[in-house]
């Protein structure tokens, strides 16, 4: 079994660059077939996503655009939920189909805070498409539209993940040696 040493923890391989090479492409079939026509902005949400987007974005080959977003945290004033607020677009996206490009999803709270926060701005729809989603974790009704794997309840690093802004790096997904 391939291990790596990030930091001060041990993780073992859990998907290998051509299992996530293959899965991508699935992905960037299924979207250029269904958004042929519609002009898609692809919103990659960084840090995480920018592996994955870059991979996806050379399988697409309908006309699109893409941008990127981070997500700024902060305490909130409600149920000391965490809020997160939408920096870095610059784009207009009233009247337009947006590709939302996420790393993970996990508790799914990121993400439905960013579709909240990107319908106020009149987008005609947007979709959803994510590297990793752990069904088991999701808390959220959310309809993610495009997934290259699901993956079980466990922590993992690797292709743009990291551990402590560490393992970023790394073109494989590894997951955490209990
Ligand atoms: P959610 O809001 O869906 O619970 O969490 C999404 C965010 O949590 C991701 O964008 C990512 O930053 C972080 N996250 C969730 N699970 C993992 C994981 O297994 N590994 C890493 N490195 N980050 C994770
Ligand atoms: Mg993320």
């Amino acid at each position: 079994m391939k291990t790596v040493k990030v930091k001060d923890k041990e993780f073992s391989l859990l998907l290998s660059e051509d299992q996530i090479k293959i899965a991508i492409k699935k992905v960037a079939d299924r979207i250029n077939s269904d958004l042929d026509g519609k002009n898609p902005l692809f919103l990659a949400v960084l840090n995480g996503s920018f592996m994955f987007a870059a991979d996806l974005m050379k399988d697409i080959n309908i006309p699109s655009q893409i941008s990127f977003v981070k997500l700024a945290s902060y305490d909130g004033m409600q149920s000391g939920g965490t809020v997160k607020e939408v920096f870095g677009l610059s784009e207009r996206i009233d009247g337009r189909t947006v590709v939302i490009v996420e790393d993970i999803v996990d508790s799914g709270r990121t993400i439905q805070q960013l579709l909240f926060s990107l319908s106020s701005r009149n987008p005609a729809e947007i979709r959803i498409a994510t590297f990793l989603l752990k069904p088991e974790a999701l808390q959220c009704d959310l309809k993610i539209d495009y997934v290259a794997f699901e993956i079980p309840n466990d922590f993992i690093v690797g292709y743009g993940l990291d551990y402590d802004g560490y393992g970023r790096n790394l073109s494989e997904v590894y997951t955490l040696v209990h």
